[in-house]
């Protein structure tokens, strides 16, 4: 397997300048989904082959990691987080005697799996879904075509990842329920939490193991703090570049803070014709809708507690950053 050898000027808070870290190769696979191309990143821990996320459910992504990942050394697969594109083939490697990693929300996800299913039915009647999208989505979740097939056996990062891997784990979710940030020596494998040029949507869901929805809002505010602590590390994000922590941060914010002005003028109007009348048309389909509610929900809470960005950001010593453009928002 190749090693990647960066300098570390970035990373002089932390090391000398002569410094030489070892980051994770890195794996683009192509995936049928709207958010284009996907990251894995291959690495030894500890001298172990070890694979973090491993794309989409697709018969070209079981070739790229055929051809592109030494499959017959591979002994760890570990999960950022539980969206199709970064677990589509965990059962598939696990069938080779992979051991798999998820973390404890996802794991939740699997074991309510009906309770689930019902449960943001519910939160989609409530937002106005029409019942012809009710309709659809109970199909592709009964399909399956929304959700990967699992491996049984599968271990739970916050309870059973080993030490002798020298990984630390930062539960920072908001995007999805369970997002986990793997921090190396030097690197983090970020998942979706830190994406170059793309607002990562913070998806309707259900709180891991209840039957309440998911406070992407609050999540995001706590996961900023954790987020910004990891500043000097390279980036290994889950799509496109990655930049520095801080500029990834801050981008997110300002790409917020524009949107919730945007959404203010419509706050309280029925979800459904809000986002007729922003899209104009512009529509792709029952999924895009859900993740466009999603974002307005999120968005929605921001404008009820934006307080409680703004001392985030305080503590995360970023709000003088993006102070102007906040006072410009909620005055
Ligand atoms: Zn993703």
């Amino acid at each position: 397997m190749s090693v990647a050898f960066i300098s570390v000027v970035e990373k002089k808070e932390k090391r000398s300048f002569c410094e030489i870290i070892m980051i994770p190769q890195c794996h683009t696979i192509p995936t049928p989904y709207i958010v284009g191309p996907v990251h894995c990143y291959s690495t030894e821990l500890d001298g172990e082959l070890t694979l973090f996320d491993c794309g989409p459910p697709t018969a070209e992504c079981r070739r790229f990691l055929t051809e592109n990942v030494d499959l017959s050394r591979l002994k760890n697969l570990i999960l950022t987080h539980g969206h199709l594109e970064h677990w589509g083939q965990a059962l598939w490697l696990a069938e080779q005697g992979v051991t798999v990693y998820m973390p404890q929300a996802d794991h939740l996800k699997i074991v309510r799996r009906e309770e689930r299913r019902r449960g943001i039915a519910a939160l989609m009647a409530e937002v106005g879904f029409p019942q012809s999208w009710l309709k659809q989505f109970d199909k592709a979740y009964l399909e399956e075509s929304i959700y990967a097939d699992f491996p049984p056996g599968y271990h739970i990062v916050e309870k059973k990842l080993p030490e002798h891997f020298g990984l630390k784990v930062h539960a920072c979710p908001g995007h999805s329920v369970s997002d986990l940030v793997y921090e190396g020596d030097g690197w983090i494998v970020s998942g979706d939490t830190l994406l170059d040029g793309i607002f990562q949507s913070p998806v309707l869901d259900l709180e891991p193991g209840k039957d309440k929805r998911f406070l992407n809002y609050r999540a995001c505010c706590r996961s900023i703090v954790e987020l910004a602590s990891l500043q000097g590390n390279t980036v290994l994000p889950g799509h496109r570049s990655g930049h520095g922590v801080k500029k990834m941060l801050l981008s997110y914010v300002n790409t917020a803070l524009s949107r919730a002005k945007r959404f203010r003028p419509w706050q309280g109007e029925n979800l459904m014709t809000v986002l007729d009348v922003m899209l104009e048309g512009r529509i792709k389909g029952p999924f895009h809708i859900y993740l466009k509610v999603s974002e307005l929900l999120f968005l929605t809470d921001f404008l009820t507690e934006p307080e409680l960005l703004r001392s985030a950001l305080k503590e995360a010593g970023l709000y003088n950053d993006v102070a102007r453009h906040f006072e410009e928002v909620f005055g």
